[in-house]
């Protein structure tokens, strides 16, 4: 049953290029995890003999991910910006166009500020830690309305030694009810419930919480964008992420709202991703 570094990838990927997009990446984490080391290691030893029981258990998480089981919840983590994440089946699993959130909101806030920022619906926490890591001298509040996924979040912060973040539970504004932000960031469920996306690939293991966002997609989005001046202070701005044709419903919500300076930002993939906005009183 011994096979080498080499003759398991190229089974597992052979294995799983019917049912994923990126099979060979795919058994290449899932080796990588099993053998307890970097995935860029595997290629520095490709005739490297792997134990039988490593063989095993490495069957059976290709088995696994070949019924469609996301990577992330297989290994239990993804990475985000700087940081490798725990992730559970609680929580969205974190994608690399949110990083662009992240990236628009260190634009706006300086080097060293000390300022207070929301992270509205954080999931595992990848926004707040990625911020908190990066301004280490801002308060960052998280919510969380599912409490599975926020003990995750608390569970990362705690491992990754991040104290500026403060975890709440509850929908959207409601846990901090009299606070203000400079800044309140999110990215909210955002896929119309109907969309045929939700039933491929990793979004069928999501929360659907997480996800959907009622007929059109812009339910969370309407009530963050109409609650969102009581909770910023003057001059502040609220940044959303949303779907590719999305933006300019998002933007006249915005300006409906009394926003000013309104803008988009465009993923890597040149996608509309995230609209934001500034209130001033
Ligand atoms: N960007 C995710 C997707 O389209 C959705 C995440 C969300 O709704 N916030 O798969």
């Amino acid at each position: 049953m011994s096979a080498t570094i080499a003759t398991l990838l190229r089974m597992a990927s052979n294995r799983l290029a019917d049912t994923s997009l990126t099979a060979s990446l795919d058994a290449e984490i899932l080796l990588a995890n099993v053998l307890e080391i970097p995935r860029s290691h595997l290629y520095a030893r490709p005739e490297q003999i792997v134990e039988d029981r490593q063989v095993r258990l490495y069957a059976l998480l290709v088995v696994a991910r070949s019924k469609g089981r996301p990577i992330a919840h297989i290994t239990g983590s993804r990475d985000f910006w700087s940081l490798t994440l725990k992730v559970t089946p609680a929580t969205l699993i974190p994608r690399p166009e949110t990083e662009l959130l992240v990236e628009e909101v260190l634009r706006i806030v300086p080097v060293g500020a000390h300022w207070y920022i929301a992270d509205l619906g954080t999931g595992c926490g990848a926004i707040a830690l990625s911020l908190a890591i990066e301004r280490p001298n801002c308060k960052i509040v998280a919510t969380d309305i599912s409490k599975p996924a926020l003990d995750v979040a608390r569970e990362n912060a705690d491992r990754l030694q991040i104290k500026n973040v403060e975890f709440l539970e509850g929908e959207w504004f409601i846990p901090v009810a009299n606070r203000r932000f400079s800044v309140i960031v999110s990215n909210p469920p955002y896929i119309p419930n109907e969309d045929p996306h939700l039933r491929e690939g990793d979004l069928r293991f999501e929360p659907r919480l997480a996800l959907t966002g009622g007929p059109d997609g812009l339910a969370a989005i309407r009530k963050i964008v109409l609650r969102a001046p009581t909770h910023l202070d003057s001059g502040g701005t609220l940044l959303l992420e949303h779907g590719y044709d999305q933006a300019e419903g998002v933007r006249s919500l915005l300006a409906a709202a009394g926003f000013t300076d309104i803008h988009t930002a465009l993923d890597l993939a040149g996608i509309n991703r995230v609209s934001s906005g500034r209130f001033e009183e």
